[in-house]
């Protein structure tokens, strides 16, 4: 299976997996990165969770019965 020429995510061009810089193609574009991290280029919009699920617990009306007679 032929895998896929790794690219370098600031200049696009054709990295080397094997390099220091990886996956950078280089010690500027990983500069770069980290400076665009810095600046919050790779910001990632933060949505209020929805996930806000209220707990109803049912209630079962009458108490609970104990049938127990001896
Ligand atoms: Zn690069």
């Amino acid at each position: 299976m032929a895998q896929p020429t790794p690219i370098c995510p600031i200049c696009r061009k054709p990295t080397d997996p094997a390099s220091l810089q990886f996956p950078f193609c280089g010690e500027r574009c990983r500069t770069q990165d980290l400076a665009n991290w810095a600046t919050g280029e790779y910001a990632i919009p933060v949505r209020p969770t929805e996930a806000d699920e209220q707990w109803e617990i049912p209630t079962d009306g009458g108490g609970s019965e104990r049938g127990r007679d001896d």
